[in-house]
């Protein structure tokens, strides 16, 4: 993600992103919106977050268990996972799950051509 959007969610949710994140956001700005809801809904439950990145595709969030996280927590990450499943990673319009070249993401049809044609020049 980019360093600006970082800087926003860090500068706006200081209590949840404390601890740092360990290889910051790992995932595409496609997804900020998504990471912006749930950051808001967790930072009033106390809890800190370690990682967040994007795994087969899917928007995944981790948190610092010494906080003793709650039920509520994890439900509401669950949910913003779900929501990944079905919005483009690199620029938050709906997308689907896609594979290219052996590498899972959930990318609307522009996006993934042109990650397409990218790697295709990268790569000739
Ligand atoms: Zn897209």
């Amino acid at each position: 993600m980019n360093k600006t959007l970082e800087e926003i969610l860090f500068m706006k949710f200081p209590n949840l992103y404390s601890r740092g994140l360990d290889f910051g956001f790992q995932c595409n700005d496609g997804w900020f919106l998504l990471l912006w809801h749930l950051s808001a809904k967790l930072e009033p439950l106390g809890v800190t977050v370690s990682q967040a990145k994007q795994k087969f595709g899917n928007l995944r969030v981790y948190l610092d268990y010494n906080k003793r996280p709650s039920a509520d927590a994890y439900a509401l990450i669950q949910g913003t996972e779900q929501s990944s499943k079905t919005t483009c990673e690199d620029c938050g319009q709906p997308g689907e799950l896609s594979e290219l070249y052996h590498w899972w993401a959930t990318l609307c049809k522009p996006c993934y051509n042109m990650r397409k044609e990218r790697r295709g020049h990268a790569h000739p």
